[in-house]
């Protein structure tokens, strides 16, 4: 094999390390904003049973408060009926008090269906909190491995970006352009094997002629089909 052609593979080896390298890079910030996202669910959720746990416990408030203004308004019915000496009146009295005994009636009712929903919840809730926390502590523990991650790229991407610099620079400036150019128009495979007179590239037979050329390995030769530099190894 040339030699030219042993420190372009190298070179190739590098530039798809730092290819893929580049790539994760892109995508970590995604993962990152999709673990945040997931943890502002999480707590969204939590809330919202939280939320629904205490209008329950406002709404019983409210209606104790309701039950004892309507028991107070029984009190004063009574002795306004003990005040009064017309018929009538001790009659209105009575029926007052009788309505307002029924509201009460059905506002303990709703009072223990309220109460029997606020144990539900707190069952709800507590499973909720203890689901939030296992998520938070998860997504948190990832959200710092990527953090680690990205230093961890970054500083493979400095040493490789270093080594290729140095390599591309016994590198003909032609041979070195044309390759980069292959490189990025090529998928990231600008030098490959010719193999059983094929092209390892676009998989395409090349001519004899050219093939025995490649076998010499005298001379930097292209493929007929898609251009790329081929070597041959045995
Ligand atoms: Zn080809």
């Amino acid at each position: 094999m040339l030699p030219v052609i042993e420190s372009l593979l190298i070179l190739q080896d590098r530039d798809q390390k730092i290819r893929i390298l580049r790539l994760e890079l892109k995508n970590l910030p995604e993962e990152r904003t999709s673990l945040d996202t997931r943890l502002a669910a999480g707590s969204n959720q939590l809330n919202s049973v939280k939320g629904r746990g205490r209008d329950i416990e406002l709404e019983k408030k409210k209606l104790e408060m309701e039950a004892q203004a309507k028991r107070d308004s029984i009190a004063k019915f009574r002795m306004q009926q003990f005040q009064t000496r017309k018929n009538e009146e001790f009659q209105a009295l009575t029926n007052e008090i009788k309505r307002f005994e029924a509201d009460i009636e059905k506002i303990e009712d709703h009072e223990i269906e309220l109460m029997e929903e606020a144990e539900k919840f707190k069952g709800l809730i507590a499973d909720a909190d203890k689901e939030y926390a296992q998520t938070k502590a998860h997504t948190e523990r990832q959200i710092v491995e990527i953090a680690t991650k990205i230093k961890a790229i970054e500083g493979q991407l400095i040493e490789l970006e270093a080594e290729r610099a140095k390599l591309a620079e016994g590198i003909d400036e032609d041979l070195l352009y044309q390759y980069n150019r292959l490189f990025i128009n090529k998928g990231g495979l600008a030098v490959v094997a010719l193999e059983h007179e094929t092209c390892m590239g676009c998989h395409m037979k090349l001519t004899t002629q050219t093939a025995v050329r490649v076998k010499g390995n005298k001379e930097i030769l292209n493929c007929e089909q898609c251009g790329r530099i081929l070597y041959y190894s045995e």
